[in-house]
């Protein structure tokens, strides 16, 4: 497994009802930056995205943000993409999510919405079809993707889940083990005490 550099995060552009949600979003955040890790992201000034950037720079961190052009004034309004370091414009989702994942060594899900749940299964069916390795995180913050886990186990136990050691995504509890995991073996080790499961 190659060095980690740089961790996407997706995560919802509502701040949610769990004020706990954001001050984790901001956590991570911060500690990507004191590890010296780039955040890529969707480039929001709102909700869990604006938390997790606003973390991250504060710290000194570097952020690549990625947003179609049509979505600037609802995700990123006012002047608040001139406090990226690296920003991308794209003329459609496709090419944000694409480009999302090939700036990133690592994908980590936060709390979020529909497009949240999108782009981390997106990446999920990539791995499940060899067309990368990177770790993939579920931040599972109060249990929030409980029911998705559900949902991946349900379905592997009804025989849909192919290719299994190839989509085996790690589930911390806590924002602040999820950059040591990351970072502790160049990707995350077997066994390691803050991975609570996987699927
Ligand atoms: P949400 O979790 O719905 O708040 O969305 C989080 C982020 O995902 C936002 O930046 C959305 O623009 C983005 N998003 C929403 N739908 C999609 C989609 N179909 N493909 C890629 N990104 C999306």
């Amino acid at each position: 497994m190659s060095t980690i550099t740089s961790v996407c995060v997706y995560c919802g552009s509502s701040p949610g009802r769990d004020g706990s949600f954001l001050e984790a979003g901001r956590k991570l955040g911060n500690d990507l930056a004191r590890a010296g890790l780039r955040l890529v992201y969707g480039a929001g000034a709102t909700g869990i995205m604006n938390a997790v950037a606003t973390g991250c720079l504060e710290e000194g961190g570097a952020v690549t943000g990625i947003i179609p052009r049509f979505l600037i004034n609802k995700e990123a309004p006012g002047s608040s993409l001139d406090r990226l370091d690296d920003l991308i414009l794209t003329d459609d989702m496709h090419q944000r999510k694409h480009i999302m994942f090939d700036r990133s060594d690592a994908f980590v899900a936060l709390p979020g919405g529909i497009g949240t749940l999108e782009e981390i299964v997106e990446i999920m069916t990539w791995a499940q079809l060899g067309r990368h390795e990177k770790p993939i995180v579920f931040a599972n913050f109060s249990g929030f993707w409980g029911p998705m886990l559900s949902l991946l186990s349900h379905m592997k136990a009804e025989g849909f889940i192919h290719s299994q050691e190839r989509v085996r995504p790690l589930v911390i509890d806590r924002a602040e083990d999820i950059v040591p995991a990351l970072t502790r073996t160049g990707a995350y080790s077997e066994g390691d005490p803050a991975i609570i499961g996987r699927l």
